[in-house]
């Protein structure tokens, strides 16, 4: 049997998963569900653990970004609605109907692509607010009410994305304000025509975080759900009590001396200032720990800080231990969520990598253990 902490795992705090579905819920109006994103593995949780405790939780609407990842939800037993956010490629639309997935319009062409397949499709319409990305222009009405009227596609839902619902400025709450109005005069235009038949989303986590008044039928939660956000100063500054789902550990390998004047890694890049004891950690980049953290950063071993020395390896890593006493092979070494009294968050990780936590945390490795506690 394998034991799944022996090398480097990831730790799942479904109490603090459940905590969050209540905030969420606490703050939407009482008629907005939520429809959580689980794309990406889940934001790296593991999905299939993720979605099975959502669904428990009374979640009955999902989002993925593949069909391939909407599949995998079924497989592991998710009866729930799903949404695929994403491109479909025709060759697999049989799968959409095998497994029951709604898939997003992502244009006016698309649609017409599906129609012509000649199945029957159940679809959201995807609508561009401002983003431009994916989504018919909202100001193309159109070519809107043509895909509502095709034949081979049964819509079920209206959607859009909001941009810049993190922002602070004047003028990032003014174009959202904006992306919101353009999204009802939408809807209101499709229900003058007769159409009332569908629901509407528009809020991800910062859409819920900061318009939280928005009145809309779900509410698809992604990196908040899961108590994390996009940048470190926002946790101070959100009315909801979101904490943090995910640890990342892993083990001390093996404790040496570096004696003064010595490099440790690949090309050396550190070099020892007096004596050091050091440690490697049985974890790399090929697990998802990001490169730009060699040199930088730290871990936390045995309640205190370890600053990372030399190239985080492909699954390797080193670290100074010098001031914690009693470091020894087989350690726990944690480098997201807490030991002792000390705390690494997501956000933090990423700010030391130069990026943003959804980036982190969407790339922790297959090789990664998920253990739900
Ligand atoms: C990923 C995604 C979400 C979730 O976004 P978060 O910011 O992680 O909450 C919602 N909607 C769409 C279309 C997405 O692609």
């Amino acid at each position: 049997m394998m034991y799944k902490k022996g090398r480097a795992w990831i730790e799942l705090n479904m109490g603090n998963l459940k905590h969050n579905i209540e905030e969420f819920r606490r703050v939407l109006p009482f008629d907005c569900a939520l429809m959580p994103a689980v794309k990406a593995n889940a934001y790296g949780h593991g999905a299939a653990l993720v979605a099975k405790a959502l669904q428990n939780q009374g979640v009955q609407a999902f989002c993925v970004a593949s069909a391939a990842e909407g599949v995998q939800l079924r497989l592991s037993g998710i009866s729930g609605e799903i949404l695929v956010l994403g491109y479909t490629h025709p060759a697999e639309f049989g799968d959409l109907l095998a497994y029951d997935l709604i898939q997003t319009v992502v244009d006016g062409s698309y649609a017409s692509v599906m129609q012509e397949d000649g199945r029957k499709f159940t679809v959201h319409v995807g609508i561009d607010t401002g983003m431009h990305r994916l989504g018919e222009r909202w100001d193309n009405m159109e070519e809107i009410v043509k895909i509502f009227r095709m034949p081979n596609l049964k819509v079920a839902g209206l959607f859009s994305h909001l941009c810049v619902s993190d922002g602070k400025s004047e003028q990032e709450r003014a174009y959202t304000l904006a992306q919101i109005r353009h999204f009802e005069d939408v809807t209101e235009e499709l229900h003058r025509q007769g159409f009332r038949d569908f629901k509407c989303h528009l809020q991800g986590s910062y859409g819920i975080l900061n318009y939280s008044q928005c009145c809309f039928d779900y509410a698809r939660a992604g990196i908040a759900l899961y108590g994390i956000y996009s940048d470190k100063d926002d946790r101070a500054m959100a009315e909801v009590d979101l904490k943090p789902v995910l640890s990342l550990k892993t083990r001390v390998e093996s404790v040496k001396m570096l004696y003064h004047g010595e490099g440790a890694g690949y090309g050396l890049t550190y070099n020892a200032c007096g004596n050091r004891k050091i440690a490697a950690l049985s974890i790399g980049y090929a697990d998802g720990v990001p490169r730009e953290l060699s040199n930088s950063g730290y871990v936390l071993c045995n309640g205190q800080m370890a600053p990372v020395i030399g190239r985080i390896c492909m699954d390797q890593m080193l670290v100074d231990v010098t001031d914690i006493p009693r470091v020894q092979a087989g350690d726990e070494a944690v480098l997201i969520g807490k030991s002792g009294s000390l705390e690494i968050q997501a956000e933090e990780l990423a700010q030391w990598a130069g990026t943003i936590s959804n980036e982190i945390v969407s790339r922790l490795g297959e090789r990664l253990e998920r253990v739900a506690e």
